[in-house]
């Protein structure tokens, strides 16, 4: 079956991210967009995972458990988990691998988890938009040998992204790779389609770019697993 998904979404957590971005405003929205499916990857942390999967489900869509990992190269690389666990161990690694700067919200921004229920119940200390100290290359080991599935974000963004960074897209295991929503996807200016399958998400920071962009995935399973197995077929088309 095809479903449609929209797999860059930050919430509230992400020190850019809007404090309107609730997890139940995150699935309220999304499936007013029409989507199937999000995926949450906030800057370095899952801690808001469960809470948007559960509101998620109330409205009858996917959640993949996501992060958006900054690497010590200043890489933003997507990492996708099947499981809500793995996502909040892995998302606890990252956290211990950031620099111990601590987030000072008038000039940084805010920094809160929340629960269904929209009540702050935990704000994170360490500045979440720092890089890591993993490498690109031990990010994606450490990603895969957890049975995710790491994407490089915006590639062709100058900062932040693969392209911008690297200027090339090293021979790592990536099943897909993810650019901005003004890639021109047919005229491909970078080469990529040939070689790597495109997807491109929202990256919404704002409850009203959720579904702005997505994906129609074809999956034979209609869950977190199903998006992962399809992407790492490289099945993704096209909006
Ligand atoms: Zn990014
Ligand atoms: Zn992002």
């Amino acid at each position: 079956m095809k479903i449609r998904a929209d797999l860059h979404v930050h919430s509230c957590l992400s020190p850019c991210g809007s404090l309107r971005l609730s997890p139940r405003e995150i699935a309220r929205r999304a499936r007013a967009a029409g989507l199937d499916a999000i995926a949450l990857t906030d800057h370095n942390t899952a801690l808001q995972v469960p809470a948007v999967a559960r509101c998620c489900r109330d409205e009858g869509l996917i959640c993949v458990p996501g992060i958006e990992a900054h690497t010590s190269e200043e890489i933003h690389v997507l990492c996708f988990f099947d499981h809500e666990a793995t996502a909040l161990a892995f998302g606890k690694e990252v956290y211990d691998r950031l620099p111990p700067v601590v987030c000072v919200p008038e000039k940084m921004g805010d920094q809160v988890a929340a629960n269904e229920a929209g009540e702050i119940v935990e704000t994170v200390e360490r500045f979440l938009a720092n890089a890591t100290g993993w490498t690109l290359t031990e990010l994606v080991e450490r990603v895969n040998a957890l049975g995710g599935l790491a994407a490089p974000a915006h590639v062709d963004r100058p900062s932040s992204g693969l392209l911008g960074r690297l200027g090339f897209v090293p021979p790592l295991p990536f099943p897909v790779l993810e650019v901005s929503p003004r890639y021109d996807r047919e005229r491909d200016p970078e080469g990529l389609a040939p070689t790597y399958r495109l997807i491109a998400g929202s990256d919404a920071h704002e409850p009203e770019d959720i579904g702005r962009v997505s994906e129609a995935i074809e999956v034979a399973e209609r869950s977190a697993r199903g998006i992962l197995d399809a992407l790492r077929r490289g099945v993704a088309t096209p909006s």
